[in-house]
C-alpha cells in the first residue's frame, strides 16, 4: 500500500517575539508534529515553512501532498495569494488540509470557510482546557481511551467563533472559564475534506500529548484523499441520452 505523504507546514517561531514558544517546540512546531507522525510506516513526512521560497507551498509540493497539515497564527498576513489560491485549488482537487490551533485565519481558511480576519473571543492565561469527543463513531476516535482529552494550559478560544458550519462536530471544549468550542469540527470541500482541530497554543507543549498527537495522527489518515485522481465527471454534455418512458401501470 503506498504511503499518505503528509507535508506539515508552519509559519515559523520568532525567538525574539516568542521566546515561551521556541523553548516548548526549539525545532520549531512542524517538526514537533512531523516528529511523532514519522513514527508510523504509513505515513511519508515532509516539513515545510513560511520563510521558504513560494512560502512553501509550490505548486510541486502541493502536487505531492495528499494531506497538508497547517499552523499559523500571527503571520497569516505574509502568506501570498497565490500560495493561498493554490492551496484553495489543491483541496478543491481532492488533497486533505489540516488547520491546527489559530489556522482558521490563514487565507486559505478565509477562502474556504468564510472565518473572518479579526479572531474571536480568546483569552490567554493557561488555563485548562477539557476537549470532549462529541461523534464517537468518527474515525478519528479511533483508540481513545477516554470521552475527554484533558490539557492542562490552554489558550481559550470562545463561541461564537465565525467558522462557516461544519459539516460534522467531533470535539466540543469546555474551559476553566466557563467558555465552550467547536473544537474538533470538519467540512467537505469539492473532492477535499478539511479538519479543524484548535488545541495546540504553542507556548504550552499540547503536542506532546500523546492523546493530542494520536487525534492528528488519525486526522491525518482520515484526510487522505478518497477520489481517484484524474477522474472528470464532466463527460459530453452536448447529448442527452433519452430514457425509456416509465410504465406505471405494469403493462
Ligand atoms: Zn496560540
Amino acid at each position: 500500500m503506498s504511503k499518505i505523504r503528509v507535508t506539515v507546514w508552519s509559519e515559523g517561531l520568532d525567538p525574539k517575539l516568542e521566546p515561551k514558544a521556541v523553548a516548548c517546540y526549539p525545532d520549531d512546531i512542524n517538526a514537533c508534529i512531523g516528529g511523532f507522525l514519522s513514527r508510523h510506516d504509513d505515513l511519508q513526512v515532509t516539513l515545510h515553512t513560511l520563510s521558504e521560497p513560494e512560502n512553501g507551498l509550490s505548486q510541486e509540493i502541493l502536487d505531492n501532498t495528499d494531506v497538508l497539515i497547517w499552523w499559523s497564527h500571527l503571520y497569516n498576513d505574509q502568506l501570498s495569494d497565490e500560495a493561498s489560491n493554490r492551496v484553495v485549488e489543491a483541496v478543491l482537487n481532492g488533497m486533505g488540509l489540516m488547520l491546527l490551533h489559530s489556522s482558521m485565519g490563514c487565507k486559505p481558511a478565509r477562502a474556504m470557510l468564510g472565518r473572518n480576519s479579526n479572531g474571536g473571543k480568546y483569552r490567554e492565561i493557561g488555563e485548562r482546557e477539557r476537549v470532549w469527543v462529541v461523534n464517537r463513531s468518527h474515525p478519528i476516535m479511533e483508540g481513545l481511551e477516554k470521552e475527554y482529552i484533558d490539557v492542562p494550559q490552554s489558550e481559550m478560544y470562545g463561541e461564537p467563533y465565525g467558522m462557516a458550519t461544519p459539516d460534522d462536530i467531533l470535539f466540543i471544549s469546555w474551559f476553566e472559564g466557563g467558555e465552550v468550542l467547536r473544537s474538533g469540527v470538519t467540512w467537505h470541500k469539492g473532492a477535499g475534506k478539511i479538519f479543524f482541530f484548535t488545541s495546540g497554543h504553542e507556548e504550552f507543549p499540547t503536542y506532546h500529548l500523546p492523546e493530542i498527537q494520536k487525534v492528528i495522527t488519525n486526522g491525518t489518515r482520515w484526510l487522505k484523499p478518497t477520489h481517484t485522481p484524474g477522474l472528470s465527471f464532466r463527460g459530453n454534455l452536448d447529448k442527452v441520452t433519452p430514457l425509456s418512458p416509465i410504465n406505471l401501470e405494469g403493462k
